[in-house]
C-alpha cells in the first residue's frame, strides 16, 4: 500500500486512470483508510473537474492550477 507521501503523486495518476490494477488497488485501499488523503483526493478531483469544465487563458494558468492541485493539505487549514 502506498504511503501518504506517495499518495500526493499517485492521486493524479489514479484520477487519470494511468495506473496498473495493483497500484490502483493500493491507492483505492489507502483512500478507504486515510481521511487526510481522501480529503486531498477529493480536492484534487474537484480541481481537475473545474479545469476540464472551462477553457484556460494560457499556459501560466495551467501551471498555476496544477501547482494548487498538487499542494498537500495541511491538517487544520482550509485550502
Ligand atoms: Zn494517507
Amino acid at each position: 500500500m502506498p504511503t501518504c507521501r506517495d499518495m500526493t503523486e499517485l492521486s493524479t495518476d489514479y484520477l487519470e486512470s494511468t495506473l496498473g490494477w495493483r497500484a490502483r488497488l493500493g491507492v483505492w485501499w489507502h483512500l478507504v483508510l486515510c481521511d487526510m488523503c481522501r480529503a486531498y483526493y477529493d480536492q484534487l478531483a474537484k480541481t481537475l473537474q473545474l479545469l476540464r469544465g472551462r477553457p484556460l487563458d494560457g499556459p501560466n494558468e495551467v501551471v498555476e492550477a496544477r501547482i494548487l492541485a498538487t499542494r498537500p493539505i495541511e491538517p487544520g487549514t482550509t485550502p
